[in-house]
């Protein structure tokens, strides 16, 4: 039974000191047996299970993570959620991620901190107006929110922009998305994991899966369950949601994925008074920035140059961030860089995901999201749960299919994923 958060609760708790609260979620020991065994406790992973149990009343589910829910990628990325993709499908499918994140916080009765604050995209040469003018054009064809901007509007929204022309890259426009903003990034994780726990999922945390139990041999092999270091767990099905570890996983299954692994990092400066009240992007100097609530300008920018596991970046990615937004805000040159970290995403050619089955029965996927599948967690969690519960492809998820690196249908958002790669 779930503890409801409210002003009335919070009030009635801070008259027995606040010692009463319950845990969010339980903390569960493996059963030998589930419906449904989900392996990583990241957002997606967590959504999922949320997912099977709300929309499908599966709920004899656990969710496996092997160190702590939301120590990977969901607790270490920048928390932009936009949905400004170029292609029909990909409109679709962070569009409809967007929805959800709207009505997340009453959904899941926890406060994600989503803030509409609009996400700007800036221009920085001709070439990139026009681009632009295709891209936001794209996006309001497909349904999807956005606006173009001349200098005097950017410089309107930003007003600490350095936009006298001095710079090596002077801002000529761009466009922004208004709906687009940040989300708080481990409220999202603990909010889905608080709200399937309560519905009945077992969520077992230092619980690495070290490998898969099948039976069978050829194309009539199947798994039947994991090999944990809690022990094996069987299963009916079996999903795995690692970003960075796709490979690894797909490695114990035998098969291969077409993901690569990388350092994404990210930056904070020490926290000051509002100074940036919208979020921007700038393509072309491969950075990202926005001020978070507690007053800290986050820096995000572009992959380390090599393949890496490493949760750590490197000091020249550090510094390319660091020069190129002092190039854009020189004032921030006074701000202190107060910590950088990174996480290992899993990228794949075409910088759209895989979410659906994979060649061996009975075992999904849900992964290639690299640099922005924290934007995509809802829908990620709907769309793998949908296929696991019914075994049908959802709509949404039909054109991210593994089988489209056979079929060379591939969906090429390089550009709209963030900083090119
Ligand atoms: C620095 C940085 C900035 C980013 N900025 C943004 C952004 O602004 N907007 C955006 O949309 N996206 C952003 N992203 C990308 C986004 O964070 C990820 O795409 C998203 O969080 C992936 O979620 P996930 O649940 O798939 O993976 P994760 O959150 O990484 O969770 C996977 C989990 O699987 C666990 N695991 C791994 N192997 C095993 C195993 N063998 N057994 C059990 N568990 C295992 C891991 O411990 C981990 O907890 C950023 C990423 C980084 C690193």
């Amino acid at each position: 039974m779930r503890q409801r958060y409210s002003a009335w609760n919070l009030l009635a708790a801070a008259r027995g000191g606040h010692t009463d609260w319950a845990p969010a979620w339980r903390e569960a020991e493996p059963k030998p047996r589930y419906d449904i065994v989900v392996i990583g406790g990241g957002g997606h992973g967590l959504a999922t299970a949320y997912y099977l149990a709300k929309n499908h009343g599966v709920t004899n589910v656990a969710v496996v993570e092997k160190g702590w829910i939301g120590g990977g990628n969901t607790g270490r990325n920048t928390t932009v959620v936009r949905s400004n993709y170029l292609y029909p499908e990909s409109a679709r499918l962070y569009d409809f991620s967007v929805k959800l994140y709207e009505g997340l916080s009453q959904e899941l009765n926890f406060n994600i901190m989503f803030s509409q604050r609009g996400i700007a995209t800036l221009a920085h040469s001709r070439h990139d107006l026009d681009n632009m003018v295709q891209w936001a054009n794209a996006m309001r064809l497909n349904g999807v929110d956005s606006e173009l901007l001349d200098a005097k509007q950017v410089q309107a929204l930003m007003p600490r922009l350095e936009m006298s022309g001095a710079s090596r890259f002077p801002v000529l426009g761009g466009f922004i998305q208004r709906r687009a903003g940040t989300a708080r990034h481990d409220a999202v994780a603990w909010g889905y994991a608080r709200a399937a726990s309560a519905l009945g999922v077992d969520i077992v945390q230092n619980c690495g899966v070290e490998g898969f139990l099948t039976e069978g041999s050829g194309s009539e092999r199947k798994v039947v369950g994991v090999r944990t270091a809690k022990g094996e767990i069987r299963a009916d099905r079996v999903a795995f949601a690692v970003a960075g570890s796709s490979t690894l996983l797909a490695d114990m299954a035998g098969f291969r994925l077409p993901v690569t692994s990388w350092s994404l990092q990210a930056m904070v400066s020490e926290p000051v008074k509002p100074v940036l009240d919208i979020g921007l992007l700038s393509p072309v100097l491969g950075i990202y920035l926005s001020q978070s609530d507690k007053g800290e300008v986050v820096m995000g920018g572009g992959l380390d140059r090599f393949n890496s596991y490493a949760q750590r970046g490197s000091f020249a990615t550090t510094q390319d961030v660091v020069a190129a937004t002092i190039d854009l805000f020189p004032s921030f040159s006074r701000l202190r860089l107060l910590r950088q970290w990174a996480g290992t995403v899993d990228l794949v050619q075409d910088s759209s995901p895989i979410i659906g089955p994979t060649p061996l029965r009975n075992l999904y996927v849900n992964c290639g999201w690299g640099t922005g599948g924290f934007k995509a967690i809802p829908v990620g969690g709907w769309t793998l749960a949908h296929v696991l519960a019914t075994g049908k492809t959802h709509e949404l998820a039909a054109p991210f299919q593994l089988e489209r690196f056979h079929t060379g249908r591939l969906i090429d958002e390089a550009a709209a994923s963030g900083i090119a790669h």
